[in-house]
């Protein structure tokens, strides 16, 4: 069997941040699988077979990527960020445990890459220096409870959180409920930033404080990074301040 399938991140934003392990898997790919925007950001090697879908379609883009594969071509399959962070990876594996038998021999890898959050976190400072949690907003996989739950719970544990997907088109009150909720667990001088499209030309990053914070500046380009009790500031003159969260936990 000379299929083989790859799972890859393109990273967060541009060239520089995509790894050479993941730029030459897509060198030598017969096909390449994604949600059309990713695809965008592919040059593709002469001859190979772009399959852009829309965003929701994972796992049947998935089982489309192992029925290729198993038929002896060479396939990448692309998520934004990192795959295997809120992305592609998850989707193959679970079409793979429902799939045929045969998907199981296939020579499958994951390649890992830079996820928004430390993409994020290296342009703020050292945010997530100590322990960090990260929570996936959108409700289109799990319901609205779970997310109030697990916010809720990490916000009382004091874990830095970096929250993905706070807004999208069609969602705008989640991250307005999220905040209302972290309000009600967190001091209003917690250091909370948003950071949007790191790495592009349209990057944004914003810090303030809880009490201060517009949920509304959230949009679905943007992480947003709340930050713990031992989250500090450090102002610089003529520029943002830095933020980074201490490397150990004073007494409470
Ligand atoms: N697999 C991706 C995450 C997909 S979820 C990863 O590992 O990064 C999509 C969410 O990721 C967005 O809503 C946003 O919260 C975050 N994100 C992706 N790219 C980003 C960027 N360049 N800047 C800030 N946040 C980003």
């Amino acid at each position: 069997m000379s299929g083989w399938l790859r799972v890859v991140g393109l990273g967060p934003a541009g060239a520089e941040w995509v790894t050479p392990e993941v730029t030459d898997a897509l060198a030598s790919a017969e096909h390449i699988l994604g949600y059309h925007t990713y695809l965008r950001r592919v040059s593709p090697p002469a001859g190979a077979t772009l399959h852009g879908s829309d965003n929701g379609d994972e796992l049947a883009r998935a089982r489309h990527a192992l029925e290729l594969a198993l038929g002896g071509a060479r396939v990448v399959v692309v998520s934004g960020g990192d795959a295997g962070v809120f992305g592609m990876a998850a989707a193959v594996f679970e079409a793979i445990e429902h799939g045929r038998p045969s998907f199981r021999e296939l020579d499958v890898r994951v390649l890992p890459a830079v996820t928004a959050m430390l993409a994020a976190a290296a342009r703020l400072g050292a945010p997530l220096g100590h322990d960090f949690c990260a929570l996936n907003l959108s409700d289109n996989l799990k319901p609205w409870a779970t997310i109030e739950r697990r916010l809720a719970l990490a916000a009382q544990a004091d874990f830095v959180l970096a929250l993905y997907n706070p807004a999208s088109k069609a969602r705008s009150e989640q991250a307005q409920l999220a905040f209302a909720l972290l309000r009600q667990h967190r001091a209003p001088s917690a250091i909370v930033a948003f950071a949007s499209a790191v790495g592009r030309a349209d990057e944004e990053l914003y810090i303030t404080t809880l009490g201060e914070a517009d949920p509304a500046r959230a949009d679905m380009r943007t992480l947003i990074l709340v930050g713990s009790s031992n989250t500090r500031r450090i102002e610089r003159p003529g520029a943002p301040p830095w933020i980074y969260t201490l490397r150990g936990t004073r007494q409470a």
